[in-house]
């Protein structure tokens, strides 16, 4: 068995899910599990719809759920013509959008956004869609079952932490497929949703098709993990800066952290752990280009030796807040304040570097700038560096590479592009620097230029 997870970009219209379900079809030898987003966009509407509920904004919210029920309308009729498929779909539609409102209407009484109202609104994007493509395989005359993730996928919930059951995941899962795979050429469920073992709903947080993905091959055992989306894997480097930008045929799951956590727009590397720790192959890949490899993601070393650089990301609208203060050379303490000034505001921290008397750390520009500077004004005087941009140049060989280093921070220097901070981390799998917004782009092609391409 396989999984085969399609991202909302891939089924956004009709002619994207009949490739979906081409492409499903063509390996139906390896029983694919299919794990389905919501249509592209509508889960932002189903949360807006809900904010706009809150806000006392009834027409505003109706506005959305009406374009939400239009438009799987369209792409039914676009589908399918025999009432066979149509009736069933409508059906589901009605249910769902009377669900929606309900809920809209309790949120608009309580006036304040709940968490586990969002949760039952959102589910209704992926319920939609997964059930809306199982149509479409039975039409094209393939026997097949949506089955609902919401009895699979049991959560637990931590504070703010949504933690998957696995051991209950297993056993669920297990069942369901053993029942219905009997029948069944093709199983369809839905990504994201999931439950409590008391049946509140849950979601795995936005973009968390990926994780249900990862979670249900790690509980079944599967032979291979497929992440579709609408890029040729992951890239060398962003193509709209660098458009020969190519794919990279395997990456380690360390590498895949170091992108994403530095810029890099491919899946989020900790909702693929559940499969890589199960030694499952995780592979992305392009809808769009269905016969091309993708990129394979792999828990242990890469064994292409040749290449050192596998890839470049970048973070957009950094701010650089250098803390200088005598404290910093004698006492400890100031430290852990200042990182607790920045956790309360729930600000992440990327690249730091420390000196004797200077502490530099780097956090996404926000609109509580000023007052945080204020506060951490407190521990010493403050420096304030806007319109900057993170750089990580990422590859596992960099280990080994001692001159790597030096290169790259003369290829920067001989075009004169300044660097505010430069960072390594201990495992050395990444050069992290900071640079100027107006350089990112002659920063990111040079470096493509003189080490990857
Ligand atoms: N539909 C959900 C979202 O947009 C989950 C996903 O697409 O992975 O966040
Ligand atoms: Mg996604």
């Amino acid at each position: 068995m396989i999984i085969m997870k399609f991202g909302g970009s891939s089924v956004k219209d009709a002619g994207r899910m009949r490739n979906v379900a081409e492409i499903i079809i063509k390996n139906i030898d390896k029983q694919p599990l299919v794990v389905l987003s919501a249509l592209g966009g509508i889960t932002d509407q189903l949360i807006d719809a809900l904010t706009y509920a809150a806000r006392q904004r009834p027409k505003k919210a109706k506005k959305e759920i009406d374009r939400i029920e239009q438009r799987h309308k369209k792409l039914i009729s676009e589908l399918f013509t025999e009432s066979k498929y149509i009736d069933p779909l409508y059906q589901l539609i009605f249910q769902e959008i009377e669900k929606l409102r309900v809920l809209l209407g309790a949120t608009e009484t309580i006036r304040v956004e709940s968490k586990r109202i969002a949760n039952a609104v959102m589910s209704a994007g992926e319920i939609l869609s997964s059930n809306i493509l199982t149509q479409l395989l039975k039409s094209m005359g393939i026997a097949s079952y949506c089955l609902d993730a919401r009895k699979m996928i049991y959560v637990e919930f931590h504070d703010q932490d949504v933690v998957p059951l696995l051991g209950e995941i297993k056993k669920r899962a297990g069942k369901k497929i053993q029942k219905y795979l009997k029948d069944q050429q093709i199983l369809v469920t839905q990504g994201f949703i999931a439950s409590t073992r008391d049946g509140a709903p849950a979601t795995l947080g936005r973009d968390g098709s990926d994780y249900t993905a990862s979670l249900l091959g790690a509980a079944l055992a599967c032979e291979e993990i497929q992440i579709w989306s609408d890029v040729d894997g992951i890239l060398t480097a962003d193509p709209t800066i660098v458009p020969e930008a190519r794919p990279l045929k395997t990456m380690t799951f360390d590498e895949a952290c170091e992108l994403a956590y530095f810029g890099a727009r491919v899946l989020q590397p900790a909702t693929i752990q559940p499969a890589l720790e199960s030694g499952i192959l995780v592979r992305v890949l392009n809808s769009n280009h269905p016969d091309e490899k993708g990129t394979v993601i792999i828990s242990g070393s890469d064994t292409d030796k040749d290449v050192v650089v596998k890839s470049i990301a970048y973070k957009e609208n950094i701010t650089l807040l250098t803390i200088e203060s005598s404290r910093l050379l004698l006492s400890p303490k100031i430290m852990e304040e200042i990182f607790m000034i920045l956790y309360r505001r729930g600000k992440r921290v990327y690249a730091v570097s420390k000196s004797a008397t200077k502490v530099s750390i780097t956090i996404e520009t926000n609109s509580d700038q000023k007052s945080l500077v204020k506060e951490l004004a407190k521990q010493g005087q403050v420096h304030v560096d806007q319109n900057k941009v993170i750089v990580s140049v990422v590859g596992e060989k960099m280990r080994k590479s001692h001159e790597l280093n030096y290169k790259i921070l003369q290829i920067l220097d001989e075009e004169s592009i300044h660097i505010d901070l430069i960072s390594q981390f201990a495992n050395q799998i990444s050069l992290t620097f900071i640079v100027d917004e107006k350089d990112i782009e002659r920063a990111v092609k040079l470096l493509h230029d003189k080490l990857i391409s």
